[in-house]
């Protein structure tokens, strides 16, 4: 999806205020029924310009196949676009000081700095389904204080969080289906969630057919 470039510009040129580099579009197929909305790109995605093609990518597309989907039946996207990065520095055995960026979550500035791109691409894909991907998406789109943990594996419908005039998120004017579901990396920190996470793809597989999606 091309964005208008007095949509992007803007954020682009506002990210050198926060700790955040690089800019991931969204990808996959033009007017697909399924949105995938994840946190933020990592290292790979900001390198590939992709989105989920780093090892959380590869968790990724193991479930989307439980649930017998594939990459270019969906679309894929991210509340925010660029990589948040912390800032570490470490010693090496030389003595050398050496500055690390590792990945980190998204602050709420950065969010709302990047949530017109998400609005507007939720507004030209319409999908029929938005699958939230962690708890940060989930926060996004639906309420501050819903967790993962409690949402996960069911849908939700009601109108979903848009940003306003004076930088508050006010409601949609439409509804939509959103089905939260844990983020695909979520697993590499607690291995104990996988029979969940799997369960989750396989409820939405019977969602997808009754929906006949
Ligand atoms: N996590 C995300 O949320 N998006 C990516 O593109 C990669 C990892």
């Amino acid at each position: 999806m091309t964005y208008p470039r007095d949509l992007i510009d803007p954020i682009i040129l506002k990210n050198r205020d926060f700790d955040l580099e690089g800019f991931v579009f969204g990808n996959g197929d033009f007017s697909p029924d399924i949105m995938l909305i994840g946190e933020a790109p990592g290292e790979v995605e900001i390198r590939t310009g992709v989105p989920f093609t780093g090892r959380s990518g590869k968790e990724l597309d193991k479930t989307l196949a439980i649930a017998g989907l594939m990459r270019d039946q969906v679309y894929i996207t991210s509340i925010v676009r660029s990589r948040p990065f912390g800032r570490k520095t470490i010693i090496d055995k030389t003595g050398q000081k050496i500055e690390k960026r590792p990945n980190r979550m998204p602050k709420q500035k950065e969010i709302l700095l990047h949530a017109p791109l998400l609005d507007y691409e939720i507004a030209q894909v319409q999908p029929k389904l938005i699958i939230a991907l962690g708890g940060c998406s989930l926060k996004r789109l639906i309420d501050n204080n819903m967790t993962i943990s409690e949402s996960h594996g069911t849908i939700w419908h009601g109108k979903i969080k848009q940003l306003g005039a004076d930088s508050n998120y006010v409601p949609s004017q439409q509804a939509y289906d959103v089905f939260p579901t844990f983020h695909p990396a979520a697993i590499f920190y607690n291995r104990k969630i996988e029979p969940q996470l799997i369960a989750d793809w396989e409820k939405l597989k019977e969602i997808l057919a009754v929906k006949a999606i």
